[in-house]
């Protein structure tokens, strides 16, 4: 006899990961939004010295990692949660916030791990479309906001249609969320966001208690394979919370450490988003002349339409074939649309002779 598991488990979609993870190094990895730069060696030294160390249980409170926060940007210990990835704090917030009966908004197409909450509480998810520029419509979701409603999640830049809102637009839609829900403006991208200093948002805080900015080192850092994200918050209550419905110890000793000695590296921070911005022009003007308009990104990874009625995984299983691995849109809320992240220059150029090769 099989198992008798939870309702939850019927309810609670299975999100959807790339393939390729087993392929051999000749593969040009495109499909998670990854950094194509390997962590900076300082930073895998200090991984290394703290798993000697592993004997010890890690820190639960984060000290260190929240002292370096703190001082890069400028958001008290207090107001910061740190998490096994932000998935970690997202996953977490869901359980903290949510309950049958409660409502939460967010944008679709939006980050897939999103559904997950809803599922997971029981509370019920309220969607609201993306605008023809594949961007939030934050006057629709506003309009969503409900006595029901527990949280509001925006995405800037967002994931998957690497679009991104501007600094004003954010701070306008901050003042039509009531302060008794939290609202979390989902920043994994927001180093690679042109529109505006990412650091901007940061000065919303200290106005609204309510306000949750997710952070993560798994994108800008280089650093997905250690899991480690944080939240800047506008009050001590929501990282108390998210604290309290996880084990202790949801960060481990490499990952604190790694995190730590990145954030002293600002710099190559700045180079990494360099070339990610020269990848992005590369890319657009590559797909244009393919005649192809992507999304205006603002984030790390492309997204667009495939022309005419070419079917999007015959597409996919082509690039696949040629060692470009992408993700398909139909498992992100929009079949016929890939996203691509860049790549090194070499697999960029790859990624476009095989895109045209296989159109
Ligand atoms: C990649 C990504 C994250 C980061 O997830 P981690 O758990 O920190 O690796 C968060 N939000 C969005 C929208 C993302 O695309």
């Amino acid at each position: 006899m099989a198992i008798e598991f939870s309702e939850r488990i019927r309810r609670i979609p299975v999100y959807p990961t790339a393939g390729a993870y087993a392929l051999g190094d000749d593969v040009a990895m495109l499909a998670s939004n990854e950094s194509p730069d390997p962590p900076l060696d300082a930073v895998v030294a200090a991984a290394q010295r703290a798993v000697a160390g592993a004997n010890r249980y890690p820190d639960p409170s984060n000290s260190e990692l929240k002292r370096a926060l703190s001082n890069r940007y400028g958001v008290p210990s207090a107001r910061i949660a740190i998490g096994n990835g932000s998935c970690d704090v997202l996953l977490a917030a869901g359980e903290a916030l949510l309950e049958p009966g409660a409502e939460l908004v967010y944008a679709w197409p939006s980050f897939s791990v999103y559904p997950h909450l809803a599922a997971a509480s029981g509370a019920r998810a309220i969607t609201v479309a993306l605008d023809d520029e594949q961007c939030h419509d934050l006057d629709a979701m506003a309009t969503e906001i409900t006595a029901a409603t527990r949280l509001v999640i925006v995405c800037n830049p967002n994931n998957p249609t690497s679009t991104a809102l501007a600094f004003a637009d954010i701070a306008a839609f901050v003042e039509r969320v009531p302060r008794h829900i939290a609202l979390i403006v989902d920043e994994a991208y927001c180093e690679f966001n042109l529109l505006d200093d990412p650091d901007t948002t940061l000065d919303l805080l200290a106005k609204h208690s309510n306000l949750v900015l997710l952070r993560t080192f798994s994108k800008v850092y280089g650093l997905c394979g250690m899991r480690v994200g944080f939240a800047l918050c506008g009050s001590e209550d929501f990282p108390r919370a998210v604290d309290q419905v996880r084990q202790p110890f949801f960060c481990n000793v490499a990952a604190q450490a790694a995190a730590v000695e990145a954030l002293r590296h600002q710099d190559a921070v700045a180079e990494r988003v360099e070339r990610a911005v020269v990848a992005r022009v590369e890319i657009e003007s590559g797909l244009n002349d393919l005649g192809i308009e992507p999304a205006a990104s603002q984030a790390n990874f492309c997204w667009f339409d495939l022309p005419g009625d070419v079917d999007e995984s015959e597409v996919v299983a082509g690039l696949a074939e040629r060692g470009v691995i992408v993700r398909a849109g139909g498992a992100l809320g929009r079949p016929g649309a890939l996203r691509v992240t860049y790549g090194t220059p070499t697999q960029n150029v790859r990624f476009l002779d095989a895109l045209g090769d296989v159109l």
